[in-house]
């Protein structure tokens, strides 16, 4: 397995392989990896001869007072797990190597990056925007997937890739959970007790927000289901970040169930662990 660190030689190694007629897949990473990340490089191989994981804790999308030092760091931990998963390659650069002394553009996303999280993160998706556009350039991939845990990201990047003409297709993954419905992310590591089950706030409330529009007669209004999710959360102890029913093409906040609504929800666990999950609710 190799490990890039360069992007001089990451550029090389896909350059040299798009010359011999194969097809790459990036797998963009924070590291940390669980089966959520492992299951992209499930589906990277469905669509590519040839995946390639990245891992990068990226500086530029924490805010001041966010996790960026606390971030967990598992880097031989994450190559062993990426080596059994069947992928063929690790880019793993420094900070240096991504962000040198000189660097000064950023890629800045507007209307899709303005509500949900980008509300409460400003300038978080900038941050994101710009280093994924980088990482492209890098590592110049045919696919690039991304989960849909994270569905305002995969949203924009989307968005990203349309408006500046990137030449790869953007692929977007489900969301794994651990048996008992948790989102699986790299924040989980933070719960600590009965955080843990706390946790389980947000997959019950959208569990619930979705038997309600089953139930609910037709015209459905949004703002019982909300009220309902936000309620659920509150009493679970978890603070509510957002609770928002939105289009998931626009992500604007929607009033009426359509089949293009999704449910998203952020909560704070224990005051200190942020973690989101979303479903597409028909
Ligand atoms: P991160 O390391 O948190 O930046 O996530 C890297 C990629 O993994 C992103 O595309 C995430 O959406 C995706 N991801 C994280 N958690 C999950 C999950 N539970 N299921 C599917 N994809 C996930």
């Amino acid at each position: 397995m190799k490990i890039f660190t360069s992007p001089e030689q990451m550029g090389e190694w896909s350059n040299a392989r798009h010359r011999e007629g194969k097809t790459i897949a990036l797998v963009p990473t924070m590291g940390c990896l669980h089966d959520g990340h492992l299951s992209l490089i499930d589906k990277a191989k469905e669509y590519a001869d040839l995946v390639i994981v990245s891992i990068f804790v990226n500086p530029m999308q924490f805010g001041p007072g966010e996790d960026l030092d606390a971030y967990p760091r598992q880097l031989e931990i994450d190559c062993s797990l990426i080596k059994s998963r069947g992928a063929d390659l690790i880019f793993a650069p420094a900070e240096t190597d991504i962000y040198d002394s000189s660097f000064q553009t950023c890629i800045s996303i507007t209307k899709l990056a303005s509500g949900l999280c980008g509300a409460n993160r400003p300038g978080h998706f900038d941050g994101v925007a710009t280093v994924v556009t980088k990482l492209f350039n890098i590592t110049r991939p045919d696919f690039a997937v991304f989960g849909q845990k994270d569905f305002q990201q995969l949203a924009i990047i989307t968005q990203l890739v349309k408006d500046l003409n990137i030449p790869l297709q953007v692929i977007g993954s489900p969301i794994v959970r651990e048996t008992d419905g948790l989102a699986m992310s790299s924040r989980n590591k933070y719960l600590v007790g009965e955080e843990r089950q706390t946790a389980l706030c947000l997959s019950q409330s959208i569990a619930r927000a979705k038997e309600l529009v089953r139930d609910l007669a037709v015209p459905q209004d949004v703002t019982e289901i909300i009220v309902e999710v936000k309620t659920i959360i509150a009493a679970s102890g978890a603070t509510v970040e957002y609770a928002e029913i939105v289009d998931r093409k626009t992500l604007v906040s929607q009033q009426q169930i359509d089949s293009n609504s999704i449910i998203v929800v952020a909560a704070k666990i224990g005051g200190h662990v942020r973690l989101i999950d979303n479903s597409i609710l028909q």
